[in-house]
Order: C-alpha cells, then sequence, then structure tokens
C-alpha cells in the first residue's frame, strides 16, 4: 500500500540522509527488527542498550513510511480524552496512559540530549481548543478529570486565549507538556548511533515475505532469495502492520497536512505552543525550526491511496479555511501540501506487546494521533518483554484486550 503521498515536507526538507545495502545473503540475528520508521529506530536502540544482536529491515528507504510524512506534535494526550477513556478502560488504566505519555516525552527529551542530536527538538506548551460552546460540559469534565489525575493543566477562558494567542476559541486547556520534533532526522540519527555503537545491520529494500516458526530457529524469508535466522521478532511495521494480522484492529484514516512558507515575525506565542481543537475531525497546528506554521487534519475514512491523494488541493484550502477561523489574524501561504494514512483502535490504545499466537514474536503499532509518543513508551514495554520483567503496560496494550 502507498502509505502517504509522495512530497512530504521533512523528505523535501531533509533529502535522502542515509542510504543502506538490501540483503543479498543468509544471515543470523538474535532480533530481527521489521520496519525502519521512528518505531523501528527506537527499538534498535533500546535492544542494542539491552545487548542483543539486531538487524533491521525496510522494504522502503529508512523513515519513508509514516515517519516523513508525520506532523511530528508530541503529546501525552491521546485521541480519546481522559474521562471517556476511563469510561472505556476503567480509571487506573486511563489515568496510568495519560501520565505515561508525560514521562514518555521527558524520555524522549533525555534521549535526545544525551545523544546530541539534533532534530529540531522543542519543547513546548500544549492547548487543546474548545471550538463550539455545545461541546462545554464535556470539556470541562475533561479538564476536572484531568486535573485529579495530577496532569500539568490550566483552564484558559475565551478572553484569555483571544488576548494570549489571538486564537477565537470558547476554552482552552493548556498543558505545560508538549513537544515537537523532525521524525524524519530523528530516525536517520538514531540508527546511525545504533549502527556505530552497537554494530546494528540494516538491510532497505528489503521485504519480509514469509515467516517460518521451527524451535530454535525461527526464518524470516525475504526479497524473494535469502533467509534471516532470528530469536526473536519485532514487528515495527506502521499502519501496514494489518497485514501480519488476521484479525482486523484498526480502521485506516486518511489525513492530510499542509507547511506554510517561513513566516517572517511568527509570534512566540505560536512557536512555544502545539495546538489542536475539539472539532471532529480535529485541526491541529505547530511551527517548525525555520519558522513555518504545519497544520493537520481534514480527516476522513481511507479508501484507497489515489483517492487520498487525489484530495490533497481541496483538503489543503479547506485547512486553511479552517486556521482562518482559529487563527484569524494569522496570514499563512502554503509552500507543501501531502496525504498520509494512518490507524485509529476503538479505545485510541496502541497495541505493544506479544503476539501469542507466534512464538517470539513482538508488535509495537502505536495507532493514533499521538503514535510517536506511544512507540517511545514501546521501548520500555518490549525492553521489560524480552528480559521476562513484568510490566503492566503489556496488559493495557495487549491484542484481544
Ligand atoms: C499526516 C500524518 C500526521 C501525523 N501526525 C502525528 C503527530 O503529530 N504526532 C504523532 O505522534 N504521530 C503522528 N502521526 C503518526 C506517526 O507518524 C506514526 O505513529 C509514526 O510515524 C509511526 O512510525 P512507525 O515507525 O511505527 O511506522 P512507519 O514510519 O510507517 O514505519 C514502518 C516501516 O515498516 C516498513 N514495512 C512495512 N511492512 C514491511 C515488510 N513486510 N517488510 C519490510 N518492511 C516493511 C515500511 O516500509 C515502513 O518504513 C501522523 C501520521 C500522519 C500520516
Amino acid at each position: 500500500m502507498r502509505i502517504r503521498s509522495d512530497e512530504t515536507y521533512w523528505l523535501l526538507k531533509n533529502g535522502l540522509l542515509t542510504v543502506h545495502p538490501s540483503l543479498q545473503e543468509n544471515t543470523r540475528c538474535d532480533v530481527l527488527i521489521v520496519g525502519g520508521g521512528i518505531t523501528g529506530a527506537l527499538m534498535a536502540y533500546q535492544c542494542g542498550l539491552d545487548g542483543y544482536n539486531v538487524i533491521l529491515i525496510d522494504k522502503r528507504d529508512i523513515a519513508f513510511g509514516s515517519t516523513c510524512a508525520s506532523t511530528s506534535m508530541l503529546q501525552y494526550e491521546i485521541d480519546e480524552p481522559l474521562h471517556s477513556l476511563k469510561e472505556k478502560v476503567g480509571n487506573t488504566v486511563a489515568i496510568d496512559c495519560y501520565r505515561e505519555g508525560v514521562r514518555a516525552i521527558e524520555n524522549l527529551e533525555n534521549l535526545i540530549k544525551d545523544l546530541k542530536l539534533a532534530c529540531g527538538f522543542e519543547r513546548k506548551e500544549s492547548l487543546y481548543l474548545l471550538r463550539s460552546s455545545k461541546d462545554e460540559k464535556w470539556f470541562e469534565k475533561e479538564y476536572h478529570a484531568r486535573q485529579q489525575a495530577g496532569l500539568p493543566v490550566n483552564f484558559l477562558t475565551k478572553e484569555s486565549i483571544q488576548n494570549k494567542y489571538k486564537a477565537s476559541a470558547e476554552a482552552g486547556i493548556l498543558s505545560t507538556s508538549g513537544a515537537s520534533i523532525d521524525a524524519y532526522a530523528f530516525t536517520h540519527q538514531l540508527l546511525k548511533i545504533c549502527v556505530d555503537r552497537f554494530d546494528l545491520k540494516i538491510y532497505d529494500h528489503t521485504v519480509l515475505e514469509e515467516v517460518v516458526y521451527k524451535a530454535g530457529n525461527h526464518t524470516a524469508k525475504v526479497g524473494g532469495e535469502f533467509n534471516i535466522h532470528f530469536k526473536v521478532i519485532l514487528y515495527a511495521t506502521g499502519y501496514e502492520s494489518q497485514a501480519q494480522i488476521p484479525k482486523k484492529v484498526a480502521s485506516l484514516i486518511s489525513t492530510y497536512a499542509f507547511v506554510s512558507e517561513p513566516i517572517l515575525h511568527l509570534p512566540k506565542y505560536l512557536k512555544d505552543t502545539i495546538f489542536w481543537d475539539t472539532q471532529d475531525p480535529y485541526l491541529y497546528m505547530r511551527t517548525t525550526e525555520d519558522n513555518r506554521v504545519l497544520v493537520g487534519g481534514a480527516d476522513e475514512n481511507f479508501k484507497n491511496p489515489v483517492r487520498r491523494d487525489l484530495l490533497i488541493e481541496k483538503k489543503e484550502l479547506h485547512l486553511i479555511k479552517q486556521l482562518a477561523e482559529l487563527f484569524p489574524q494569522l496570514n499563512v501561504i502554503p509552500d507543501f501540501s501531502w496525504a498520509g494514512t494512518f490507524g485509529v483502535t476503538k479505545d485510541s490504545l496502541p497495541y505493544i506487546g506479544p503476539y501469542l499466537k507466534k512464538p517470539n514474536t513482538y508488535y509495537i503499532l502505536g495507532f493514533g494521533g499521538n503514535g510517536i509518543t506511544f512507540s517511545v513508551m514501546g521501548m520500555q514495554i518490549i525492553s521489560d518483554a524480552l528480559a521476562g520483567r513484568s510490566n503492566r503496560f503489556v496488559e493495557y496494550f495487549r491484542f484481544g484486550r
């Protein structure tokens, strides 16, 4: 499946950062990671730290799947508001998942600082905007749910939003925990560190076609003619993972994004904040290091890549209109627009952990609008699972929950 349209901003900005050979011989490893997006890179790093001998393969170039299409806002907030997530999965799990999101952003920040990665990571506040007064009741309930859970939130009135952000909204929940990143650059840089420090072997343009399980010697058949013998396989195959799982675990959605030309005097309140709103589908917005405004939304059910991509121009106009309604004083000139496909689950939580129907098989599928935060959470979950340590998130994020 074509998971995204061709010209995403991050690809155009960064170009092809690293290239790798395709696999041309039989080989073996402890851990085989399938998928070289941001999730595969995080897993490779964690497995390297944990001392495993790792091979990573991708059927495309590195980070050419959803990772290079992502608007890459980092949020602890899940698509499902906390108060309604509690109804779906219970108080403890819902609050735990929200709090773990805050920690995941901190963990990612520490990793980026420790490794000195230049990947556009910026700490930001996150402002959730109430767009229609008819949603007032549940929005207030959401604020109280988050406050009671000890999450870092403040309630903003219509007037304070108008004064500080020049935005047209009925109210807002401001969180101090948020960030933005260039996920494409991050993925390449982290994988380079894995190659240098842990001797990670990367093969791109190498498709996983079949896995043959045999006690003590599992084999991945790749690229038509070669075998990789492995002990454990980690699927970081993003939204195409449905192909490997017999039961449908997610619905696919087409989503759209555009980035503006750089804005000469971009106000600080826009630079320091990521925004999303209560419309359905919601509008989301951040700025980039080079002072562009990056806007996403206009989601609709995915039918096929051709239809998705034919709509890019129309969706761009729609997003510009929505942005003008939210920020009437902001004048943006679009530079690049693109489309991608992402998956949503019934409770907006990811699937991360062992797949019990197959031996030594694990998935790290960070579905939803904050897939990257989930992928960061996946590092500890998978590390614990491989080492035989218990981790409560394995239960929260398990298949068949
Ligand atoms: C437009 C858009 C905006 C988004 N905005 C945000 C956001 O603001 N914040 C956020 O957190 N998330 C966002 N997301 C989601 C986020 O981008 C994803 O969660 C993240 O990129 C997933 O990374 P991944 O590595 O799991 O998947 P991918 O980047 O898709 O990587 C999976 C890789 O697996 C490879 N693969 C698949 N099958 C095989 C096979 N059989 N053999 C070999 N290789 C295979 C693919 O080629 C691919 O490179 C957005 C997504 C889109 C499309």
